[in-house]
């Protein structure tokens, strides 16, 4: 990747842009995170517990959700934008910046800089969660969804912290190695410059689908032609942003491969009954 020229921002100067207002802005995000999903929890509970499968179902695409949400917001913040942005760049944009540069990073943030910013943007979702009605089995659906999407996405940067950290507790290693929490190996593609796939960091499942079928490549080109941005010019300069731009698209899945039918059939003898006269011929009236 030498070729690309890759232009990143300076380590100690992104480290700098954590300032003590971003601080405040994450503690403030943090409690009011534990207010909202406190209140979403206690209006959810006796309704779940009326159709409990129906509850888990929900809860489980919650978290598939909660994956595809995390590449969502990763792939956003990684590809526009800058972090000399005055609110939104210092402090969501600039932690995604720090991190190619510097990914052990993460592993020094405490636990307000680890899920200060998830909380932040998990805050909306759970407050129109628990303003949903309360009868009907489809809105149960979409709240008990929507609280197990905001309660994986609290977890996904300790997730994520965890899939940087050299020897993580156990408990962490043996749910890394059962797919449930993002594996470090798996998220290890992403950070391969020009850092332009693999963008899901909750648990991963959506990364090679969404890869294959080209989504965010193509989200890129729909708003590169709409308003001239160059995707990640911000990330790794704009001669890099350029090249990678350019780049063919992924090979799409294929369907896996099929048994085949021999190309040539047997000979067998085909036993067909003598329609025929006593010449072979068909008999005419
Ligand atoms: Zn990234
Ligand atoms: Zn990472």
């Amino acid at each position: 990747m030498n070729r690309l020229e890759i232009q990143q921002r300076d380590k100690s100067a992104l480290r700098q842009g954590y300032s003590a207002a971003v601080r405040k802005f994450e503690i403030a995000s943090i409690a009011a995170y534990a207010v909202t999903m406190s209140w979403l929890a206690i209006v959810l509970m006796p309704r779940m517990q009326a159709k409990p499968f129906l509850a888990v179902s929900a809860l489980m695409l919650g978290f598939v959700a909660a994956d595809f949400v995390s590449g969502f917001v990763h792939w956003a913040a990684d590809t526009w934008g800058t972090a000399d942005w005055p609110v939104l760049g210092k402090a969501l944009i600039r932690p995604f910046r720090e991190h190619h540069v510097d990914q052990k990073e993460i592993t020094r943030h405490d636990f307000i800089e680890t899920n200060g910013n998830n909380c932040f943007i998990s805050i909306p979702p759970t407050v129109v969660a628990a303003l949903l009605p309360g009868e009907g089995a489809v809105w149960m659906f979409a709240q008990a969804m929507m609280f197990a999407m905001c309660l994986a996405i609290f977890g996904t940067n300790q997730f994520h912290k965890w899939a940087h950290t050299d020897r993580p507790p156990r408990a962490v290693t043996f749910l890394q190695r059962a797919g449930l929490i993002l594996p470090p190996d798996h998220h290890a593609v992403h950070h391969s410059a020009p850092y332009a796939k693999y963008y899901c960091i909750t648990v991963g499942w959506l990364n090679e689908a969404l890869y294959r079928l080209r989504f965010f490549q193509t989200l890129e080109k729909v708003i590169g032609a709409a308003t001239g941005l160059i995707p990640r010019e911000d990330d790794i300069g704009k001669r890099a942003a350029l090249v990678v731009a350019e780049q063919p698209p992924p090979p799409l899945p294929s369907l896996p491969d099929l048994p085949r039918l021999p190309m040539e059939l047997p000979n067998l003898p085909i036993d067909l009954p003598d329609v025929g006269g006593p010449s072979g011929q068909l008999k005419t009236e």
